[in-house]
């Protein structure tokens, strides 16, 4: 099977989620199946072969699960980028603005130096917002931006153009885009 077919067909809609007007994309029959799971995987090693890439960094919380696969892969150290106040150590944060409010996230400071490129995972890209403060931490810890790497991009939020500017030429490498 082709696998832009196979890996939408284990995409599930879910309307109203998580607030009314907001068409979810779910990613767990993906998950739950191991054919696609696997060409998945595959596919994102592939691109994190291509990159260089020396790290994975995979973002709270589906960016852990299809990151960790792909570093194994591809024979590189996964670094988890979190929700503020969960990693132990001493960390870097960033904040970036939500529609409402702003979140914070966090990487443990040691976990990338000069030297490493390192490739962004995350599942589905939306405004970007997530995946833009990701490319801040990266650079902040003086190490460099090998890529982003998602399964699906929501083309009609405009998180591409919105990602240009921290990308800095670094490629935008989405599976699938709606
Ligand atoms: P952004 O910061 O680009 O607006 O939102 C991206 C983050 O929110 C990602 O970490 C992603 O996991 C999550 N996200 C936003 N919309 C969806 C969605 O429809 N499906 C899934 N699985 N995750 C989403």
């Amino acid at each position: 099977t082709d696998i832009t077919t196979l890996l939408l067909s284990r995409i599930r809609d879910v309307a109203d989620y998580p607030e009314p007007g907001v068409m979810f994309k779910d990613i767990t029959p993906l998950l739950a199946d191991p054919a696609a799971f696997t060409a998945l995987t595959d596919a994102l090693a592939e691109i994190a072969g291509g990159t260089g890439a020396t790290k994975i960094v995979g973002l709270e919380a589906r960016g852990f699960i299809l990151g960790a696969p792909v570093a194994v892969r591809a024979g590189v150290g996964f670094i988890p980028v979190r929700k503020a106040g969960k990693l132990p150590g001493a960390t870097l944060s960033q904040a970036y603005d939500l529609e409402y409010g702003s979140a914070e996230i966090e990487v443990h400071a040691e976990d990338l130096t000069a030297g490493d490129r390192v490739l962004v995972i995350d599942d589905v890209l939306a405004t970007g917002g997530t995946a833009e403060a990701s490319l801040q931490l990266i650079r902040r810890a003086g190490a460099e931006v090998a890529g982003l790497a998602v399964l699906m991009e929501l083309g009609f939020l405009g998180g591409r153009a919105r990602l240009e500017p921290s990308l800095a030429g670094a490629p935008l490498e989405s599976l699938l885009t709606i």
